[in-house]
């Protein structure tokens, strides 16, 4: 049978609502840092463009690829697929992620980052489901908070597919 997407949870209209709000918080703490955009790939391609091309600030741009494999201990270990160019140290990293479900990858990415001697570490995820997690990461920036379901669209996939809606959906 095939997937049904035709549910949508969050409009363009609430993303770009989202995207104006997250980036004017953004300008104002970043005004005086010496910035430096981790993007999530793959998921977060899109929020790291559009929430980047609203601020107003000096900063670079660069992407990791993650993603966390739970082995014989609970917390997990993190596998990284592709790595930062940049330096980080004694820089003030912003990881831009597109959604926090159990919290275990940007836990431990959040440690990687710090142990190379980042000034800062904070993170900002287009969404959440709090209902999920299993620590107590709580996004410095949150766009949306959503309920526990599979969603689609703006940058996230079902087996590689869906990432170019341009509103969230539910899988059902
Ligand atoms: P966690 O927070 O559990 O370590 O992992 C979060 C990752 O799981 C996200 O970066 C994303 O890749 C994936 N993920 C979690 N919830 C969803 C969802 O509802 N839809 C999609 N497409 N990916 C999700
Ligand atoms: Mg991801």
């Amino acid at each position: 049978m095939a997937v049904d997407t035709s549910k949508v949870l969050i409009s363009k209209t609430q993303i770009e609502e989202m995207l104006d709000r997250v980036a004017s918080r953004i300008n104002k703490d970043y005004a005086d840092k010496d910035l430096v955009v981790v993007g999530i790939l793959t998921g977060a391609y899109i929020f790291t463009a559009d929430l980047t091309r609203r601020l107003n600030i000096s900063m670079d741009v660069d992407f990791m690829q993650v993603s966390s494999y739970v082995g014989t201990e609970s917390t997990g270990d993190l596998k990284i697929k592709k790595d930062l160019s940049v330096d980080v140290a004694g820089r003030d990293v912003l990881i831009v992620e597109d959604i926090v479900d159990t919290g275990r990858t940007m836990a431990l990415l959040m440690d990687v980052i710090s142990k190379r001697g980042a000034k800062s570490v904070k993170l900002c995820s287009a969404f959440d489901k709090p209902d999920r997690r299993v620590n107590d990461l709580v996004p410095d920036y949150t766009g949306i908070v959503i309920p526990d379901e599979f969603v689609v669209g703006y940058g996230l996939d079902l087996d590689g597919q869906y990432r170019n809606f341009e509103d969230v959906r539910i899988v059902r």
